[in-house]
């Protein structure tokens, strides 16, 4: 996250981080999650399911926050994220968001 000004503990700072979990063969292809993932951690794929359209995928590992967001948005129930345990956490830091 980029922060307008830097809280002066920004160094003791953690986020949650998840890992994410695409049912594709209930996609529809209607990209939402991509579209409204804040950091951008999905994009469309280039191969097809079983309906003919086109899944998700991750393409940045590691950098999934666990907001649920595209879990919520998602139509066809097709996504989803999990919390890694904390002690995989450990040393990780707040990515930053791109503007
Ligand atoms: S849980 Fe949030 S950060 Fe992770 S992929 Fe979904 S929308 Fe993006
Ligand atoms: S929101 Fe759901 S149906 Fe739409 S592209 Fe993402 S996983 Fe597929």
């Amino acid at each position: 996250m980029q922060y307008w000004r830097t809280p002066l503990d920004a160094e003791q700072m953690t986020s949650t981080r998840g890992d994410v979990l695409i049912i594709a063969d209930r996609c529809k292809g209607c990209a939402f999650c991509v579209e409204y993932c804040p950091l951008d951690v999905l994009a469309m794929s280039d191969r097809f399911n079983r309906k003919g359209y086109h899944p998700p995928e991750v393409v940045k590992s590691g950098e999934c926050v666990n907001c649920n967001l595209c879990e919520m948005i998602c139509p066809e129930f097709a996504i989803f994220s999990v919390e890694r345990k904390p002690a995989e956490l450990a040393t990780e830091r707040v990515p930053e968001v791109a503007r």
